[in-house]
């Protein structure tokens, strides 16, 4: 039993897996090995520190992802890995949790950073239980230890002049007994939030869907993106389901975090937590958000926000 494997439907999130499973490999002296979809990222991966890259064959458009599983669990108990993180998409965990079925082991879901016992040669696999209240410690006895990580957990891996290493193809997806009958586009925000560099995030503190605009101007003056809290995509559905920031929600670590009438509850802080600098604008002086806050003004949003908005138009002139 050896090595370390990782699999992600994206680039990004695999080389942010590859940059967690190489830190580990190095510690626990063994390989670290990448699944990959079509054999076109293999060099890169390996300058991203795998020693070796399966390739999966390119699915059909109408074949889901998790058809792979069973060419997965073939080459699992053939390579017989210690370690497999996989990406904790939707389809990420499906798939996790069918490997480890088939695997007979167990899985950690959602990890957000382990550590390697030495000594019974375990990890210490932890997660956010109680929507971000506690954490809680998992160890998997079985082998393959398996976990699922999601997007932005750890830093991508760089890239490696002179590094070499294996590809090995592996067989042909079977079919996976799913038909697609039709697809229907998603209703999407316009925007990635996880990619801005600035965001203003608008709480239940504003009262009308039309006074979004008043964070939206904010936005703009601050070369922002508008996102919000659960409540207002989820039940208010004023902005869309895929700007909702949070530990169900997106994740994000811009440069700057504005929250407009958010109140700051653990389950909203988890997902923001990382940005650089956290400020907030809220009338309750005893909002929680005023302690994950770097600056705030207590304050009603209808008038504070307008005079910020000014502010940084005469700021900007200057
Ligand atoms: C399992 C679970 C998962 C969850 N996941 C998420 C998640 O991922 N993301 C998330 O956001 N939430 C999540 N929630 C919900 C979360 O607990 C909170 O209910 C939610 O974040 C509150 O949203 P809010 O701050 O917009 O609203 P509220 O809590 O209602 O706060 C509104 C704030 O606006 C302030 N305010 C009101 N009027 C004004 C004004 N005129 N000017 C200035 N301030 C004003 C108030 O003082 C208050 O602090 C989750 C909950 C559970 C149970």
């Amino acid at each position: 039993m050896a090595g370390i494997w990782v699999f992600a439907e994206s680039r990004e999130h695999t080389r942010e897996l590859l940059g967690a499973g190489r830190e580990l490999a190095d510690r626990m002296g063994t390989t670290l090995g990448v699944f990959a979809q079509g054999a076109s990222a293999s060099k890169e991966y390996i300058a991203c520190g795998a020693d070796e890259v399966f390739v999966l064959p390119v699915l059909g458009e109408d074949e889901p992802l998790e058809a792979c599983v069973p060419v997965l669990a073939d080459a699992v108990s053939a390579g017989d890995p210690d370690v497999i993180f996989i990406g904790a998409t939707a389809r990420g965990k499906t798939i996790a949790a069918r490997l480890a079925s088939r695997l007979k082991t167990g899985l950690c879901s959602c990890c957000s950073g382990f550590v390697y016992d030495e000594g019974d040669k375990l990890l210490r696999m932890e997660r956010m239980v109680y929507g971000g209240a506690g954490i809680q410690t998992v160890v998997c006895e079985t082998r393959p230890q398996m976990a699922t990580i999601a997007p932005r957990t750890f830093a991508p891996a760089p890239e490696q002049e002179g590094r070499s290493g294996k590809v090995s193809e592996l067989p042909v997806v079977p079919e996976s007994g799913v038909k697609v009958l039709d697809r229907l586009p998603r209703q999407r925000g316009a925007v990635d939030v996880t990619r801005a560099k600035a965001i203003v995030c608008v709480g239940r503190g504003v009262e009308k869907a039309e006074d979004i605009t008043l964070a939206r101007d904010l936005a703009d003056v601050l070369g922002a993106e508008v996102a919000c809290s659960r409540p207002i995509a989820e039940e208010l559905q004023w902005l869309p389901e895929d700007v909702y920031l949070g530990i169900s929600g997106k994740r994000v670590k811009p440069e700057l975090y504005v929250g407009v009438g958010v109140s700051g509850q653990i389950q909203h802080v988890t997902g923001i937590r990382d940005s650089r600098v956290i400020f907030a604008i809220n009338r309750d002086e005893n909002a929680p958000i005023f302690e994950a806050a770097d600056f705030g003004i207590v304050g009603d949003l209808y008038q504070v926000v307008p005079k910020l908005i000014d502010e940084f138009k005469a700021a900007l002139k200057a």
